[in-house]
């Protein structure tokens, strides 16, 4: 169904938010953006948007490091996201998109003295993966961008020619995601979600200077695992082969949520199905995005 968008200061109809072939961020990548997800709370009748903040404040950083001036504060992108869901009148889980990207219809490659612009919209979202409690993965043997050639913790439109690389190469050898390495050869992340390991109890993540993307989901995991399941999260640098020889494993993402991950490049991942701490975090976590843990209210913004 064709929603309203948000396009260049105004709220339009789908077939009116469009763009010319010429426009720079078509041609050379230049935008950045944000992945967002609102829950819907049946029994509440309310439309939970996730952690709205600090999506939108991690924009901003993406728009600083690419030049990209956005004339708009946190709190006004949070009143146009919120009046374009009330407008949709969405009554299910969606996904949101603000994308401010130059907008100049003119050849060469630069970020400054240009135009930009802005546009969000949403559309109705469920499962990211086939099955969220039983992905089944690969190493890729393409590498994750190195944050001085492309900046790794910006949503830079461009840099998701990697992502796209690394996840087509697992779909077309018959699995679900993809894994992938810094050029040093550790663990990044997963093609577009942010990777935990599990072992002896310890929870494991790459640190924010792995060439990651600073993932929200991340953030609040990790504050899950100490606060709530008492778990030590250690940050730093993990093997290939760990991996393999992990109790569990999970990616975290707007998309994917919290995933297990059962199978890494045919091994099987603990006994093969989704672990214990797994499944409890992804029990607090749907509790909390659903409006259902009073204790983790902060972190939504009720749409009506
Ligand atoms: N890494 C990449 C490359 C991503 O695109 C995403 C999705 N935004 C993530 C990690 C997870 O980040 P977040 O939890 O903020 O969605």
């Amino acid at each position: 169904m064709p929603g309203v968008i948000f396009f260049n200061g105004e709220f339009v109809s789908e077939e009116e938010a469009k763009i010319s072939v010429k426009t720079h961020a078509f041609n050379y990548g230049t935008g950045v953006f944000e992945g967002i997800r609102a829950f819907w709370n049946d029994k509440k009748e309310q439309l939970f948007v996730l952690a709205l903040k600090e999506h939108l404040s991690r924009f901003k950083n993406s728009c600083k490091i690419l030049h990209i001036s956005l004339p708009y504060s946190i709190e006004e992108l949070t009143e146009i996201v919120l009046k374009l869901l009330q407008t949709n009148q969405y009554r299910q889980d969606v996904y949101i998109r603000p994308l401010a990207y130059i907008s100049s219809e003119k050849i060469g490659v630069k970020l400054v003295e240009l135009d930009y612009g802005l546009t969000i919209f949403a559309v109705p979202f469920g499962s990211y993966y086939r099955d969220e409690e039983q992905v089944k993965a690969i190493v890729s043997s393409w590498r994750r961008i190195s944050d001085n050639a492309i900046p790794a913790r910006a949503k830079c439109c461009g840099a998701y020619v990697n992502s796209a690389l690394a996840k087509s190469e697992a779909l077309l050898a018959g699995f679900d995601e993809a894994i992938v390495l810094n050029e040093d050869g550790h663990v990044a992340e997963a093609s577009a979600a942010n990777i935990f390991i599990i072992r002896d109890g310890v929870v494991v993540t790459p640190p924010v200077t792995s060439n990651i993307l600073e993932g929200i989901t991340r953030e609040i995991v990790i504050s899950l695992l100490q606060n709530e399941l008492l778990i030590e999260v250690q940050e730093r640098n993990i093997d290939r082969t760990e991996l393999y020889v992990a109790d569990e494993i999970f990616v975290t993402g707007t998309a994917c949520n919290i995933s297990a991950v059962v199978e890494v490049d045919q091994r099987k991942i603990g006994d093969g199905k989704i672990g214990k701490i797994t499944k409890s975090l992804r029990e607090l976590y749907f509790e909390i995005v659903r409006g259902e843990n009073q204790k983790y209210s902060f972190l939504l913004t009720p749409v009506y």
